[in-house]
């Protein structure tokens, strides 16, 4: 029987019943084909046919029952023998439930890792499958096993970048809570157990996990471990492999969650470790209160995580930071920041005149928060109690009313934070700083938030699923058009395999000046400018994009690649601008400790005219995010990527449940199905026939009188007598068939 493959997995040769056309002809065999049948809740069963009259089927499925199905609709199983196969590729079937059985089989027997071609699916286990060892590296370091692995990937990129001298990245993508951080985290453990010795800067760059899991993740709904930042590690190598140094970039750092807590979800870790953690001494000198005494942390009803021990990580963070050499003292001001934040949520306000004005109450949270910061109590309740205006040329202070207050508040709150988390990153980055850096050695890995789709979704989400966007798009990029592209150029023989192009969705966020971010901006500067009039104008010029769905009231749709995802305009305007007023700025820089006066002194920086800043930062939070995202690919771009897939297995964050709907819509939506067809028909392997022939040339038995590298690797591929369907000879290149290269590797090994 041919293989059936076909669109999104659904099979296209109407195919159960053609085939079953056909074995009635002849042999009757279909009493031993196994076919998958849909049931009514829509989970697909395992089951042979009993009779048949051709349209219809009578099915007895593996759980006993026998039901009437339509026989177009039924889907062919593969044989037994292709059960838990290591790559889909090799399944003779390709269609869903096919592909899900796969998965759920071996991730039944812990096998979380699966090929799918070129691309790695890692179903995350919620348990340790241990797999992780010592022993474990070693193997796939020695080539000891060809069981799909994130090591694996990691080894591949590594002799990649050895061999070719080519920079390499490793692009993990997934939903929350799928186990992107996790996998970036055993890809490190690898890369450093292969670069390492080179004066414990690998054991410095596996600390830096706890220490930005700290200040950078937090509870959610969907993952205990949430990160709430993206972040790209760059790990380099000298010139015999050995890790030289990293370096991490950082990417928008959801600051909102310092002051606003959705229900059962928590604010960065760092503050419940160090409220849990801190030894008597330190918590006398940050006067620091447990976490359920502060307005901040109170805001959710959750203020622990099920098994998980804040004191006992506190203990961790201070070693890691100790690792970092990060001094104590950089220490003692970093946790005084935390406790500074803390206070300030604690800060209330009284009225003071008859128009609503509000001052701080200068009471134990002002004045320890004050005492943190290294300012006067009274300034800072000065720098609370008023915001700047700007009339003609000048700043002018105005008394603020109890909403303003508090937004000031809050603002400072979170400019501590987020500046706090960059000082942090700075230093991370000068302890692990590289000397010299060799011209392609280094792997870059990219662990970026996942895309997000609650009950209501706000800023944050929507600059999350873009990211997400972009992401799609450097993978559709890669495994799908520069794929089909190569093959074209290089004249060899090829059906064209469709993909879902998401650049149309990328141009409803990107385009000038009709996109959501552009349009956003031109809202954020006016100033009597609303959520409302925001959703308003995005309805008014974007009804038309089919990507777009306005809706009542504030909420905008967005078809993702992923999924619909509705947004909620509050807050957006807010928070792409992000302003902070100036009298902020000036009570920061007249701090006596270090990092306020740092924090400050970076946003002047910043500012084009230092002398005379505006209540808001020149750029805003959806442009600079949007740069950032850019410069980003750039970086990518000028590497060989490879691909993890993650995938939830179920949203209980449980181990040993596999909801089949969830994989499949996971599996549907990152185009890992479209992935497996054209690998399956393509050549995923392709070299010059320059370096094809020097790199083997010397194994040719018969003399080739020709110089020419094109017949010399013809001649090379007759020798080893690779099969004429394993292989392609294009204009410049050779492409060859999934396995077909580590064959002839070895075969060069042997002889070597
Ligand atoms: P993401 O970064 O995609 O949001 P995480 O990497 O934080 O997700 O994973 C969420 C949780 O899932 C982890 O805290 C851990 O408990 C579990 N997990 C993920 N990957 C693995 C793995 N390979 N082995 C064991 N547990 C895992
Ligand atoms: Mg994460």
């Amino acid at each position: 029987l041919e293989a059936v493959e076909g669109k999104n997995g659904e099979d296209k040769v109407s195919d159960a019943k053609a085939e079953i056309n056909e074995m009635q002809k002849g042999k009757a065999i279909w009493k031993k084909r196994y076919f998958w049948c849909r049931q009514s809740n829509g989970v697909w069963e395992y089951g042979a046919i009993q009779s048949t009259s051709g349209e219809e089927s009578f099915v007895s499925l593996s759980n006993g029952n026998v039901v009437k199905a339509s026989t177009s609709e039924l889907l062919p199983a593969n044989p037994e023998i292709l059960d838990g196969v290591n790559d889909i590729i090799q399944l003779s079937y390709l269609n869903e439930p096919s592909v899900l059985h796969n998965l759920k089989y071996r991730y039944a027997r812990d096998m979380i890792y699966s090929k799918a071609g070129p691309v790695l699916i890692a179903v995350n286990p919620y348990k340790d499958v241990q797999i992780y060892g010592k022993d474990f590296v070693t193997r796939y370091r020695e080539k000891a096993t060809d069981s799909p692995h994130v090591f694996a990937i990691a080894d591949t990129a590594y002799n990649a970048m050895m061999n070719g001298g080519v920079n390499q990245s490793i692009v993990i993508s997934g939903e929350s809570g799928a186990g992107k951080t996790e996998t970036a985290k055993f890809t490190m453990q690898y890369l450093t157990a292969l670069g390492g010795g080179n004066g414990g800067i690998e054991s410095k760059i596996l600390e830096t996990h706890c220490i930005l899991e700290a200040f950078g993740n937090a509870k959610t709904s969907r993952n205990n471990n949430s990160s709430r930042y993206g972040k790209l590690t760059e790990i380099h190598f000298t010139e015999s492999g050995k890790i030289s140094g990293a370096n991490i970039k950082t990417f928008l750092l959801e600051k909102s969650r310092v002051v606003e807590l959705a229900a059962g979800e928590r604010s960065y870790h760092i503050f419940y470790q160090l409220c849990a953690g801190a030894p008597p001494a330190l918590r006398e000198r940050l006067n620091l209160k447990m976490a359920n005494e502060y307005n901040y942390l109170i805001r959710s009803d959750t203020l622990v995580i099920n098994g998980v021990d804040d004191a006992q990580k506190f203990l961790k963070l201070v070693e890691a930071l100790d690792i970092v050499q990060i001094c104590k003292e950089q220490q003692e001001q970093a946790f005084a920041m935390l406790a500074a934040v803390l206070w300030l949520g604690d800060i209330s306000f009284q009225l003071i005149d008859d128009e609503h004005h509000v001052e701080a109450i200068a009471d134990e949270a002002l004045t320890s928060a004050a005492r943190l910061m290294g300012c006067a109590a009274h300034d800072l309740m000065q720098a609370l109690s008023t915001h700047r205006i700007r009339a003609a040329k000048d700043n002018i202070a105005k008394k603020s009313t109890l909403q303003q207050a508090i937004d000031t508040r809050d603002a400072l709150a979170k400019f501590i934070y987020a500046s706090l988390f960059d000082w942090l990153v700075e230093q991370i980055n000068k302890s692990l700083e590289v000397g010299k850096r060799c011209v392609g050695r280094s792997i870059s890995i990219l662990d970026m938030y996942g895309f997000e789709s609650f009950k209501k979704n706000n800023f944050e989400q929507f600059c999350i699923n873009y990211a997400n966007e972009r992401l799609q798009q450097h993978f559709n990029r890669h495994l799908f058009k520069l794929e089909q592209q190569e093959y074209e150029l290089d004249g060899i023989d090829w059906t064209k395999v469709d993909f879902e192009d998401n650049q149309e969705c990328l141009d409803l966020f990107e385009k000038k000046p009709l996109g959501i971010l552009s349009l956003l901006d031109e809202e954020s500067n006016f100033p009597n400018a609303t959520d409302f009039t925001l959703a308003n104008k995005l309805k008014q010029h974007l009804h038309s994009n089919s990507y777009f769905k306005g809706d009542r009231g504030r909420a905008f749709g967005v078809r993702h690649f992923a999924g619909e995802v509705l947004y909620d305009t509050n807050g957006f305007l807010e928070k792409n601008r992000d302003p902070l007023n100036l009298g902020l700025v000036q009570l920061l820089s007249s701090c006596s400790g270090q990092l306020p006066q740092s924090f400050a002194k970076k946003m002047l920086d910043k500012s084009l005219k230092p002398g005379v800043l505006l209540d808001a930062p020149k750029q805003s939070v959806g442009t600079k995010f949007k740069c950032q995202l850019f410069e980003l690919m750039h970086q990518l771009e000028k590497t060989t990527p490879h691909f993890i897939r993650c995938i939830k297995p179920n949203s209980k964050q449980v181990p040993g449940m596999y909801e089949e709907d969830l994989v499949l819509q996971q599996l549907r939506y990152c185009g890992v199905l479209e992935v497996v067809r054209i690998s399956k028909s393509g050549y995923p392997t392709r070299m010059t026939h320059q370096d094809f022939a020097e790199r083997f040339g010397f194994l040719l038995l018969e003399t080739n009188a020709s110089h020419n590298p094109l017949s010399i690797s013809v001649s090379l591929l007759n020798q080893f007598n690779v099969l004429p369907e394993m292989y392609q000879v294009g204009y410049t290149k050779l492409f060859l068939r999934t396995g077909q290269i580590g064959a002839l590797e070895d075969r060069r090994k042997q002889v070597l």
